[in-house]
């Protein structure tokens, strides 16, 4: 197997010959973009531009070796450890690359159910195409009625020999306007005794006769994510991951895959931003205030421990165990930074957050500030993640 430190050669060359180092905001204000949003404001052709680079990177980094590094080789992984995954990850980090973002979801949550759950045939036809770019996918578990209470939702499928028919609608997903297929729960079956049961998950083809995708806008100006709607949409069974009526268990593939992508660094809020508010501070010689210090030093110490609460979470997996709550920590220690990091901007810039003055680095934090309350409701929101850890983890009554 080939070392870490000829892995990181190897990486450092590809990065070196096909990407430019990053001028590092923290060293040089002013220089580069000051753009931190974490739900992008784009317009639809944007979206297209931004997606079409972002696939060509993805392919680029994908035939080089390095786009599923720790993935299965039947599969078109590298078969490496995850400790290599890692180690990529920090070296792209440096440079100026397009971002992970349209691949998000499919590759931090949707594959991993796809490789746990899916029949061989659609793990080989879709894992290489998300991997490389080529397929983007989206999550459709939410509905006008269902969020945190997911048991709840109605979208229906049907049995019709070897294909489902599904009725319903889905809502905040985010990315279905680029998106080529999408994960979806659904009910099958209704027991009395239990809401968990007779659930069932597909994959949908979001271009499928009978799938419309309705934009939605939020707060910060852009419209990341979107209402959608099935209408006799027909899925062959093939296309089922997991069991009929088991989707439940699917589900929690998913969702624990989704806490760890977004706590473990990644969604907005790790590091990169945190020296971004250094430099701020700096700049508008706030640095020696030994109250915005303390808050500063707060932030990092955070960071850091998400970052030894993701590295524990995936020992654990090494070892074949399943994280548990750990996922839920993790996600709200991400947001409780966020939120810690939203006040200290916000007192920081006074009125430089609400009103564009062209100052470099200073408006361009309102977009990163609208954006917090989603993280805090995104993938299990503070209260019900306080629940699981006050449950799982405290051993206090049920809420
Ligand atoms: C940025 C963003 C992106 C998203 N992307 C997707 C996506 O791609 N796909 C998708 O399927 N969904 C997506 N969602 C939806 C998200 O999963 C739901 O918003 C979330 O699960 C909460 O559900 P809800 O909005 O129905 O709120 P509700 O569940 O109705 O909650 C409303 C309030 O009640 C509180 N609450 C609910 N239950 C309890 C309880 N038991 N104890 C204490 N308090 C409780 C909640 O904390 C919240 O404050 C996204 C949401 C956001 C904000």
């Amino acid at each position: 197997m080939i070392t870490r430190d000829e892995f990181r050669a190897e990486a450092t060359a590809f990065l070196e010959a096909n990407a430019k180092r990053r001028v590092e905001a923290t060293q040089e204000w002013g220089q580069g973009s000051d753009e931190v949003s974490i739900f992008p404001e784009r317009t639809p052709e944007e979206d297209a531009a931004m997606l079409a680079e972002a696939k060509e990177w993805r392919a680029k980094v994908y035939d080089a070796g390095f786009g599923w590094i720790s993935g299965p080789e039947a599969y078109g992984g590298r078969g490496l450890p995850r400790e290599y995954e890692r180690v990529w990850q920090g070296l792209e980090s440096d440079y100026d690359v397009p971002s992970i973002g349209p691949f998000g979801i499919g590759l931090g949550m949707v594959a991993p159910t796809i490789l746990a759950h899916a029949v061989e045939d659609v793990k080989q036809r879709y894992l290489p195409a998300m991997y490389r770019g080529d397929t983007v996918a989206c999550q459709l578990f939410s509905e006008p009625v269902a969020g945190s209470d997911l048991a709840g939702i109605q979208t229906k499928a049907i049995r019709d020999g070897d294909e489902w028919i599904l009725n319903g609608q889905k809502v905040w997903t985010s990315g279905a306007h680029y998106s080529d297929i999408g994960e979806i729960i659904t009910r099958t079956t209704t027991f009395e005794e239990s809401r968990h049961r007779g659930l069932t998950m597909f994959l949908v083809d979001m271009r499928a006769p009978g799938v419309e995708v309705r934009p939605l806008r939020q707060m910060t100006g852009g419209a990341s994510f979107n209402e959608v709607f099935f209408t006799d949409v027909r899925i062959p069974d093939e296309m089922r991951l997991g069991d009929v009526d088991q989707g439940w268990t699917v589900a929690l593939t998913t969702l624990m895959n989704e806490r760890m992508a977004i706590g473990g660094g990644g969604v907005g809020g790790g590091m990169n931003l945190a020296n971004r508010l250094r430099a701020l501070a700096r700049h508008l010689g706030a640095a020696d205030d030994p109250h915005v210090r303390q808050q500063i030093a707060e932030v990092m110490i955070r960071l850091s421990v998400n970052r030894y609460t993701t590295l524990r979470a995936m020992a654990k997996m090494r070892a074949g165990q399943l994280p548990g709550p750990e996922l839920s920590t993790l996600k709200l220690g991400l947001t409780n930074n966020m939120q810690q990091m939203s006040e200290l901007l916000t007192s920081l810039l006074g009125p430089r957050l609400i009103a564009d003055t062209d100052e470099w680095g200073t408006y361009a934090w309102s977009a990163f500030v609208l954006s917090v309350p989603g993280m805090r409701v995104a993938g299990g929101t503070d209260e019900v993640l306080r629940n699981i850890v006050g449950e799982r983890v405290l051993g206090l009554p049920k809420g």
